[in-house]
Parts: structure tokens; C-alpha cells; sequence
């Protein structure tokens, strides 16, 4: 009698022996019986021997049509990681290139794969994919978590949440990202019933039910379809279909709608044999059934980024129950569930083609090196993930991953965490060991930064082991900042001694942001720091500054006494009065008109500007902040950074009375916020509103909320209040709309 694992082998071999007649089964079977003798007496959790996992694997492979090596690294998949077997012993009795895959998936397996933030996840992602370097390793891996999920039952609650979340957030969508439907919607619905069990069962439960009200509605359809295509000359082969559990479970618990509300729980494939007949099986359903507005999508046009291509549309039939409709080739269809794994099942029927012009491979090409000028079958070996090449992905010591170019030393990684940690850096350490500065960072490694309150600082030497901008940016900004905080506080210094010499003082030329900023152009500089760096540096003489300065500030005096005298005389004529002596009148003249609007209480003219967070139109009560060098910043009174008491006390001095002007023609930018129920055509109705008030629309963003509402931010130009009202009034009666309030404020 033949034991359990010798009676699953020769299944096995059977099954490829259907699958790949060319196999060299001898070989093979010298794998399993290499694996079998190392893995020994180990037994699984279920009881089996261990023995059965890598034929387990093997068999996923097979049913995917993947190459011998493939077939054989499989069986031979866990020997390094759980045997005393090692690379060279492999390479020896097989192949350099399957003890290279069986040596990449031990690799996925070492690592650690804990839960995320999102953006560390999909780095995560990347590193799983950049470690595996040949496509080949990833399938083998995805089969054998894959048979781990099957089987999971045996292992203790922690471990069965551990692998779930692990195979939801990694596995599933790396399966996507390769095109492998078929194997994502497995491990999804697997995972999904360990993380989830409640739910997984509700929603089991509420399509079991469906089916049985519906199987015939199922078959009825189907079978329409069938003979209408077939009336009309179509090829075809239906297929009725509820969609896989997760996909519906994320719709019922995401957009929290119940099975029946969900669209698309039945679908029908049409398969054909070309494309052409795709848009004539198209027209036929469109002519058959109702079809639902904006439910078309056509991915053979432009097909999803993993290479997936059919046309989706969905329809109502008779009875109302709507269902989705997906049209394909057969060809597009084995794309659709094996993905990448396509290749292998097509490789016969393209050796006398060139793999370059076709079409659906295109992302194969765009995923994968090839390799030119080799046989298909060489392609085939040596097709290598390098999407992530001139990456290189870390951990820091609590997981999360840092993602780096390619070449990147431990003075990277320093710098990619702070600034302050590349700085202090006095020494690194690579998956526990110490490291030189220069050691260049591998997928997967372990870096921890030794740091020192007494470390000197960076080397200038730095700069050129660095390979990152941002490590080399923060090191010079270093050796600037170093001798720039020296620079400034030695041109301080002998800047304010030649003031004084000058009769002057700092307060007198930094009176106001608009005169200091006038002296500082006159000496070129934007900033007072700037200025005392480039004295401390010599750049320019603490002399020669507060010489200018001095002659600006003569200049603005002067031109202010004559400005004062004009208005003074023209106040004097336009009442009647005798004229006064400059200075008295000149006080009292308020211009009316104002070339932005605002008019600040004794200042003329200056500049001023709207502020963003409660965009103020004429008609708002406002008030005027005068802020360090860009004008008077105007707010509502009842914008809450203008709320008195929420006021710094040291900056109560630069509040200000500030009034509209009459401002003509000019319109003003305001913003408003909509909240509304979700649905198509929201934002174009709010922009007809717009446009049929004759308004100036500036920028529209609508979002969805996930709970079916939608927000709608408006940036618009009006010219007063009134206008905004109006507005505003109209925006309330859009259909959907219950809250339009201005944006701040
Ligand atoms: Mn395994």
C-alpha cells in the first residue's frame, strides 16, 4: 500500500504529465523525493507529514501552467528554510536557477510582514516585490500562502488573524498588481473569514438565500443571452456568476448598503473570439435590456493598469433585478484570471511571435524586463521583477520600511529619519552588525543609527558616499547653517555699531514692515538676516548698508512732506477753506477711493491683502492686520483668527480699523463649502446655478464622504455681499443641497 504523501505525489505527476507533456518527470520526481527524505518526520499542524504542503504547491503551480523549474522549485520550496539542506546543495543536484528561486522564496519568507500605516504597506509591497528579482519566486510564494490559507484552521487564533490581515494587506493586492484575479478573490474571501467571521458568515448566509430565490432568474438569463447572441451569427460562451464574498462584504460594509441594494451581485460573462464581436455582443445586450446610465466602462479601449481588459456594462432585465455583463475574448480572459501567470499558458502559442509588438503584453514588457534577442524560452527564465530597480526598500528597528535609491548607505538612512539623527550619527548598525559609513543598504536589511550628543557633526566626505538629494541637501544646509548663525551674529553687531555712528537706531528703520522693506530692496536683500549674514561674511560692508539706508530713508521723508503738501492744498480748494499749513490738513484728508478696496485707518494706500481663511467681500464687517512685511491682512470681524480674544497682547498695536472703499467694478474671491447628498451631476448643477447668476466661478472640488454625502468647496468672484446672498440663496435650492456656508469665518 502506498503511503498518503507518494499517493498525492503521483497525482501530481499525473496532472502534469496532462498539463505538460514535455516535462522531464524524472527530474521532478527526484525533487520530491529530495524534499521528501530532508523534510523527514516533520509533521504539519494538521497531522499530515510536511511533505504534502510543497505537493500542495506544486499542484497550484501546475494548475497554473508554470515552467518545470518552477514546478520543481516548488517541491523543493521550505527545504532551505526547514532542512539542512542549503543554495549550493540544490544548485548541485538540480540547477543553479532553481536553487535560486527556492533561495528567493525562503528570502519572502524570512521576512516580517506586521501591520501598517497604508503608505508603509504599500512600500512593504515594493520591498516583497524587489527582493523576489525573478516574477517566478513571487507566483511560488503567492501559491504556497495560498495552500497556508487553505489550510489554516489548524493554527491558533493568533496566527490565523496574523496570516489573514498579512494576505489581505500584502498577498491579495500584490496577486492584483500581477493581474491574478482568480488567486486574489481566493485569498481574499479566505482571509476575510478569519478577520471577519461574523460578517463573512452574514453575508454567506444573505447570498445563499439570493441563489436560491434567484438560480433560476441565473440560468433564465443566461440562456436568453445564449440564444439572442446566437440569433444574431455571434460565437459565444455565457456564463452566469455571483461575484466572489469580499467583493460584495465591501460594498454591504463600506458604502453600507444591504445585498439587495448592491448593483452588480450577478454578472455574466460573454466570452468571444475577437475583439469586434466584444462591441457587436455590446450592442446586442444594450438592445436587449435597459441599460444603466454611466455604468459603461470600456478597459479594452484602455485597459486597467495590471493588463485586465473587457467591456463592463450593466443592465435591468425584465423583472428589475440588475446585473453587470462583462464582454471579453478568451484570450482577455486568461489575462483577467492568471495575470502575469498567462504568459507561461500562451508561451506555445507565441514562440514564432515577437513578444514586443503584442499588444497584451505590453504590461508584461512595462512590469518585467525581457531580455532581447533569447528564445521565449529563455525569456521565460530570465523574466525579472526590476519595476522597483533604482529603489531600495529598509527597515528602521520597529518595521517601518524606508524607501531609498538604490546604493543608499547608512548616512542615507540617517537622514531619510531626521536630520538631527544624520547629524549626531556616530556609527550604523545592518540587521545587528556593525556597519562602515559606505556599506550599501540591501532589500529587507535592518538599519539602526548609533547617534551621540557628543558627535561632531557631519564630514564633508559624507556628501560623496551619500546617494540620496536629500541626504546630501541636509549636509551642506549643515556646514551654511554652521557658519551662517556666526555670520549673522558678527554682521549684527557691526551693523548696529554703524547705525549708531549714523545717528540711527534698529527701531527707527524697522518702524514699519513697508519702510523696512524698502530699505532692505534698496540694499538688495529680502530679509534683515540675510543682510547681517552677508556683513558677517564680507559680502557687503556694514558701512555702505547704513549709507544707503540712510539716503532711502532722506528720500522717503521727502517725498512724503511734498505728497502731504499737494493733498493738504487740494482738501483746502475743493471745501473753500484757506489753506493750512502742510502737515495739519494733510492729516485729515480721507480718500474715499482706494485702488484695492480697503481703506486703513491712517494708512494711504498700502498694500493690502484678502485673507484666505475667511475671504471678506464689501459688506462684511472687517478688520486689518498689519503683518511683518506683506501689507495689512483683511479679515471678518467674525473670522476666528480675528477674534479679539484669541489676540496676542504684544501685537494688539498691529490691529487695525479698516472700511471698504467704493470699489466700482471690482469683484472680490470668496469661497464657499456645500454639503450635499452624493449624486452624479452634483457639481454641474452647482455650476449651472453659478453661471445662471451670472457669477465667475474660479475652482470647483467636489468629494465624496463615505457615508454617501458629498462636500463641495466653490472659490468664486462676487462683488459685494448682496451678490453672495443671492448666491448663497441659489446654491440652497440646488436638489440635494442642505448646507452652503462660507468657507472660515
Ligand atoms: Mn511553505
Amino acid at each position: 500500500m502506498m503511503d498518503l504523501a507518494h499517493e498525492r505525489y503521483e497525482a501530481l505527476e499525473q496532472h502534469i504529465r496532462e498539463s505538460n507533456p514535455a516535462a522531464d518527470l524524472a527530474r521532478i520526481r527526484a525533487a520530491f523525493e529530495y524534499a521528501d527524505k530532508h523534510h523527514g518526520s516533520q509533521l504539519r499542524k494538521s497531522g499530515e507529514p510536511y511533505i504534502i504542503h510543497p505537493i500542495a504547491v506544486a499542484e497550484i503551480i501546475t494548475e497554473l501552467e508554470l515552467d518545470q523549474d518552477s514546478i520543481i522549485a516548488a517541491l523543493l520550496h521550505d527545504c532551505i528554510e526547514d532542512t539542512d539542506s542549503t543554495h549550493d546543495d540544490i544548485a548541485r543536484l538540480f540547477s543553479p536557477q532553481v536553487a535560486d528561486l527556492v533561495e528567493g522564496v525562503t528570502k519572502l519568507t524570512r521576512m516580517q510582514y506586521t501591520s501598517r500605516e497604508d503608505e508603509q504597506m504599500e512600500n512593504l509591497r515594493k520591498m516583497f516585490m524587489a527582493m523576489a528579482k525573478d516574477v517566478r519566486v513571487i507566483l511560488i510564494k503567492l501559491c504556497d500562502r495560498l495552500h497556508n490559507m487553505r489550510t489554516l484552521q489548524y493554527q491558533s487564533d493568533v496566527k490565523q488573524k496574523e496570516k489573514s490581515l498579512e494576505t489581505m494587506e500584502v498577498y491579495a493586492p500584490i496577486a492584483h498588481r500581477l493581474g491574478m484575479q482568480k488567486l486574489k478573490w481566493e485569498l481574499e474571501d479566505l482571509a476575510l473569514c478569519y478577520l471577519d467571521p461574523v460578517g463573512f458568515h452574514d453575508v454567506e448566509e444573505a447570498l445563499n438565500e439570493l441563489t436560491r430565490e434567484n438560480s433560476e432568474f441565473l440560468e433564465r438569463m443566461q440562456k436568453q443571452i445564449e440564444e439572442r447572441l446566437n440569433e444574431d451569427g455571434l460565437h459565444c460562451t455565457v456564463y452566469g456568476r455571483l461575484k466572489h464574498l469580499y467583493s460584495i462584504y465591501r460594498k454591504m460594509y463600506a458604502q453600507n448598503k444591504t445585498i439587495r441594494e448592491i448593483f452588480d451581485i450577478y454578472a455574466f460573462r460573454v466570452m468571444v473570439d475577437d475583439i469586434p464581436s466584444c462591441y457587436n455582443v455590446l450592442g446586442c445586450i444594450h438592445d436587449m435590456f435597459k441599460p444603466v446610465l454611466g455604468r459603461f466602462k470600456d478597459y479594452i479601449g484602455t485597459p486597467k493598469p495590471n493588463g485586465y481588459q473587457s467591456l463592463h456594462t450593466t443592465v435591468v432585465g425584465r423583472d428589475g433585478i440588475p446585473f453587470e455583463v462583462q464582454i471579453r475574448t478568451w484570450q482577455m480572459h486568461q489575462t483577467a484570471e492568471y495575470g502575469v501567470a498567462a504568459h507561461w499558458k500562451y508561451k506555445q502559442g507565441m514562440a514564432n511571435s515577437n513578444l514586443g509588438t503584442e499588444r497584451e503584453f505590453e504590461w508584461v514588457r512595462k512590469l518585467l524586463e525581457s531580455q532581447q534577442d533569447t528564445d521565449p524560452d529563455e525569456f521565460v527564465r530570465t523574466l525579472r521583477v526590476d519595476m522597483f530597480a533604482d529603489e531600495v526598500f529598509v527597515f528602521t528597528p520597529n518595521g517601518d520600511v524606508k524607501s531609498l535609491p538604490a546604493g543608499a548607505t547608512p548616512i542615507d538612512f540617517a537622514y531619510s529619519i531626521h536630520s538631527a539623527v544624520g547629524n549626531s550619527m556616530t556609527g550604523a548598525r545592518v540587521n545587528g552588525r556593525i556597519v562602515t559609513f559606505e556599506t550599501p543598504l540591501k532589500n529587507g536589511d535592518i538599519v539602526e543609527i548609533i547617534t551621540s550628543k557628543s558627535a561632531k557633526g557631519p564630514s564633508r566626505d559624507w556628501m560623496k558616499i551619500c546617494k540620496s538629494n536629500e541626504a546630501r541637501n541636509k549636509i551642506r544646509q549643515w556646514f551654511k547653517k554652521e557658519r551662517r548663525e556666526e555670520n549673522i551674529a558678527t554682521g549684527r553687531a557691526s551693523f548696529e555699531t554703524e547705525l549708531k555712528h549714523a545717528g540711527l537706531s534698529i527701531a527707527a528703520i524697522t518702524a514699519t514692515p513697508d519702510l523696512l522693506d524698502t530699505l532692505l530692496r534698496r540694499v538688495r536683500f529680502g530679509a534683515l538676516d540675510e543682510l547681517y549674514a552677508a556683513i558677517g561674511y564680507g559680502g557687503m560692508s556694514a558701512q555702505k548698508a547704513v549709507g544707503r539706508m540712510k539716503e532711502e530713508m532722506t528720500r522717503l521723508g521727502r517725498l512724503e512732506r511734498q505728497r502731504a503738501e499737494a493733498e493738504a492744498l487740494r482738501t483746502a480748494v475743493s471745501s473753500g477753506e484757506t489753506i493750512f499749513p502742510a502737515g495739519k490738513a494733510g492729516a485729515q484728508a480721507k480718500p474715499r477711493h482706494s485702488e484695492n478696496g480697503i481703506i486703513v485707518e491712517g494708512l494711504d494706500n498700502c498694500m493690502v491683502k484678502f485673507s484666505k481663511c475667511c475671504t471678506p467681500v464689501p459688506g462684511d464687517p472687517v478688520v486689518g492686520f498689519i503683518t511683518r512685511g506683506y501689507g495689512v491682512s483683511i479679515h471678518r470681524q467674525d473670522c476666528p483668527n480675528a477674534d479679539p480674544a484669541r489676540r496676542k497682547p504684544e501685537e494688539a498695536g498691529r490691529w487695525v480699523k479698516v472700511d471698504w472703499a467704493e470699489s466700482g467694478e471690482a469683484t472680490f474671491r470668496t469661497s464657499l463649502e456645500i454639503s450635499a447628498k452624493d449624486r452624479d451631476g452634483l457639481a454641474l448643477d452647482v455650476a449651472m446655478a453659478l453661471s445662471a447668476q451670472k457669477v465667475r466661478l474660479n475652482n470647483i472640488s467636489a468629494r465624496s464622504q463615505p457615508d454617501g454625502y458629498a462636500m463641495v468647496n466653490l472659490e468664486l468672484s462676487v462683488k459685494d455681499k448682496t451678490e453672495l446672498s443671492a448666491v448663497v440663496n441659489k446654491l440652497s435650492q440646488v436638489s440635494g443641497v442642505f448646507l452652503v456656508r462660507r468657507a472660515g469665518g
